[in-house]
């Protein structure tokens, strides 16, 4: 079995797969990445009636696009009054207002079965009683700052609402979802590659050279007017002009067997957002966390899980459970943090354009930024302020 829990649903195992590259092709944009930003990029520049050829290193989502969590969380990656605070309110406010949308597009485009529209409960701490007086003032510090999130958030009009049940205490957003991200991935990669006079989609291809118009594999080279670089994580390995830009950091999830079936409604997370859980209709819990007890180690582009990090999330997994837990899956990924949490979307060589830099959030930023990179790169269209260029 996958050391990826996703990996075992049946949609995700049943992948047929997709050709590597080889020999030279032509088309009018290259998209380097296929996670749900890349494919959001694919599936930009076919609405716009143009032909797209899209490569992946490994399997379509083989990055953090098909190993995250799967929630669906609209706003910033840090919370909206944060973010407004930081890069002013409309521009904070503007990406939410994108982020839900994308929501309903992903839906619209894969249906009820891959992306549930449950919503999202933010809780202040963990499920269950504080272990000493220092989780209890954290977490009532917390619960602060879910107010004021509240007060934002009704003010201009985004559905919140305020939670207390069994879980703890915080807030519940309605409009928020969850998804299995490697069927979300691979439901594109099958839709889009559906017409391959305009689109054709390469796995196992990693790319060794980019540059003006033109993309290199070992196998293999695309000539493109436009190359759109959708990589969240190690970035700036491929990109090294954008080391200072972005930096990578790993981030560690689990998968337990069934607990109690419903335990979790939606996607939760609690601890200021470090930890995570969503069940499965089957029962199954995927956890992940515990990055910011472990900030030091975890900036590094290596993709392997950790004795420290999963200990912490165990934990964290009976806290969410509500009982103790059996792991079946542990796995990590990589995702790219910028200094100010604005991702960006910037031409990073001539004809070039990156994207990346999600802090941790990308299932719904990663694709808004992506059409912003093809609006940069085909119109000329400057990314939005919640971008940095
Ligand atoms: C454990 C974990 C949990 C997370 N939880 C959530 C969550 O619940 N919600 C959320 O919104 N975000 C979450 N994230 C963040 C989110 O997964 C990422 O921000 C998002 O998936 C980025 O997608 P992407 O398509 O931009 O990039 P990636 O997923 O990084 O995809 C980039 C693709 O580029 C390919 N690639 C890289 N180098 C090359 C090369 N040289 N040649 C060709 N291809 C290349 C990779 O193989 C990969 O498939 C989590 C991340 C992790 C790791």
């Amino acid at each position: 079995m996958s050391e990826v829990g996703w990996d075992a649903d049946p949609g995700v195992a049943g992948w047929p797969g997709l050709p590597a590259l080889s020999g030279d092709l032509r088309a009018d944009v290259c998209v380097v990445g296929l996670g749900g930003s890349g494919l959001a990029a694919v599936g930009e520049v076919l609405r716009r009636g143009l032909s797209v050829v899209g490569v992946d290193a490994g399997r379509v989502a083989a990055g953090a696009a098909g190993r995250n969590g799967g929630f669906l969380l609209g706003g910033p990656a840090i919370s909206v009054h944060h973010a407004g605070a930081g890069w002013g309110l409309a521009a904070a406010l503007e990406l939410y207002r994108q982020t839900l949308d994308e929501i309903a597009e992903l839906a619209r485009l894969l249906g009820p079965e891959v992306v549930r529209q449950v919503g999202s409960l933010r809780i202040a701490g963990l499920p269950g009683e504080p272990a000493d007086e220092l989780e209890e003032a954290d977490r009532q510090a917390e619960l602060a700052d879910c107010h004021e999130q509240h007060e934002v958030l009704r003010e201009h009009g985004i559905a919140v609402r305020r939670y207390d049940g069994e879980l703890g205490a915080g807030l519940f957003l309605p409009d928020d979802a969850a998804m299995n991200p490697a069927r979300r991935a691979l439901g594109l990669a099958t839709l889009y590659g559906g017409d391959p006079g305009r689109a054709r989609l390469f796995e196992n291809s990693p790319v060794t050279a980019i540059s003006a118009g033109r993309v290199q594999t070992a196998a293999g080279a695309v000539s493109a007017g436009l190359v759109v670089v959708a990589v969240d994580g190690r970035l700036e390995v491929l990109l090294p002009e954008l080391a200072g830009r972005v930096r990578t950091a790993r981030l560690q999830m689990l998968a337990t067997e069934p607990v109690a079936p419903g335990r979790l409604p939606c996607p939760v997370y609690g601890r200021w957002g470090y930890d995570y859980a969503q069940q499965d209709q089957a029962g199954r819990l995927f956890v992940g966390g515990g990055r910011d007890r472990f900030l030091d180690q975890e900036w590094t582009t290596r993709t392997s899980p950790t004795a420290g990090v999963q200990a912490w999330i165990e934990q964290a997994a009976a806290r969410f459970a509500g009982a103790p837990v059996r792991v079946s899956h542990r796995w990590a990924a990589s995702v790219g943090y910028t200094e100010d949490a604005r991702p960006l979307v910037t031409e990073a060589r001539p004809g070039v354009i990156a994207c990346g830099g999600y802090n941790g959030t990308g299932n719904l930023v990663g694709p808004v930024a992506a059409r912003a990179a093809v609006a940069l790169g085909l119109d000329g269209v400057p990314p939005p302020a919640c971008f940095s260029s």
